[in-house]
């Protein structure tokens, strides 16, 4: 079954029973470092977008360099409806870029609701290494853009325009979120220096309202870093990222010793605990320690999350929170 659809299917049930018993609860990876071996995590099952960031830092590249190659490639991938090219366009029909980096000494730097430009995660490196800024928007991002020479590439392939159109017809134009729409890249890696950088990159939810923005580009919310601690990173609904600023809980849930999992546990349950019984809405983390432990969890069964490591590139499904 389609990972979207699956998604949408458990959120739809709704009132059904445990997913999952109580004892599934803990999940926790972890793994005895070589000293500073590369790691590479990213969020669902993007196989080539996790190889290429392992390959590149089994080369030595830097953390973040390896993050942002990984996000171009489902930047690049016109069969990922969430990243980029070939993403759904808002509830209009314009596809809007999101996209946030942050670097080892804490630099960071990000893009909104940005159109006809692919590469939204290396413009937000340029913005944090070539403005005095950290966040620009849409205009003033695709002008920056056009001054460091981006191409302009329409972003809406036939096949999401001819999406979209069904969705106005069945839909009549409501502002819906479609929960189904969650395949936000966010990339975590550790470099042979032992740094540890991320990037993450999304078009957002699918028929957003003109403007919207979610977690993804939002330090703290959709991504955060502390190199002496870890990093972590978001997918799902970005409202509930960021009114929880999800990603810079568990680093600091972490700094106050934490695990990754106990991180990424304690960040999905202030979240179901705010709703009136079981989320109709999937969100999902993953996080990376300066060890190089991981932890994951989300709220509904069907994420997973892609692990390079020794060479080794694995998809890892990640337990659903133990109340559903
Ligand atoms: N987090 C993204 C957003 O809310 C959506 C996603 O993960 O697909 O914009």
């Amino acid at each position: 079954m389609k990972r979207r659809s699956f998604i949408h299917k458990v959120a739809l049930a709704g009132t059904a029973p445990a997913l999952l018993p109580k004892s599934s609860f803990a999940q926790q990876t972890t793994v005895t470092p070589i000293k500073n071996d590369p790691i590479s995590i990213c969020t669902w099952n993007f196989k080539e977008a996790n190889a290429t960031a392992g390959n590149a830092l089994m080369k030595g590249d830097n953390a973040l360099n390896a993050a942002i190659l990984a996000a171009q490639v489902e930047e690049e991938n016109p069969a990922n409806s969430t990243v980029g090219y070939g993403g759904a366009p808002d509830r209009d029909g314009q596809v809007t870029l999101d996209a946030c980096v942050m670097d080892h000494q804490g630099n960071c730097g990000a893009v909104l609701a940005v159109e006809n430009i692919v590469h939204v995660a290396a413009l937000a490196r340029d913005v944090m290494t070539k403005t005095p800024h950290v966040m620009l928007s849409g205009k003033g991002a695709e002008q920056f853009a056009r001054e460091q020479n981006y191409p302009n590439t329409p972003l809406l392939t036939s096949q999401a325009k001819a999406a979209w159109k069904q969705w106005k017809e069945t839909e009549k134009y409501q502002p819906i979120i479609n929960i189904e729409n969650h395949d936000t890249i966010g990339v975590l890696c550790r470099d042979k220096e032992g740094n540890i950088s991320g990037a993450c990159s999304t078009s957002g939810l699918g028929y957003k309202m003109k403007g919207r923005v979610g977690d993804s580009p939002i330090i703290g919310a959709g991504l955060f870093i502390d190199n002496e601690v870890g990093g972590a990173v978001a997918t799902g609904m970005g409202e509930e990222v960021v009114k929880t600023v999800g990603s810079f809980l568990i680093v600091e849930l972490m700094r106050q010793g934490k695990s990754p999992q106990e991180a990424c546990d304690e960040a999905i349950d202030r979240i179901v605990k705010k709703q009136q019984g079981i989320p109709n809405f999937q969100v999902a983390y993953i996080a990376l320690n300066k060890a190089g432990n991981i932890g994951a969890r989300c709220i509904h069964q069907g994420f997973s999350y892609m692990h390079y490591q020794n060479n080794q590139n694995k998809n890892i499904a990640v337990k659903a929170h133990s109340s559903l």
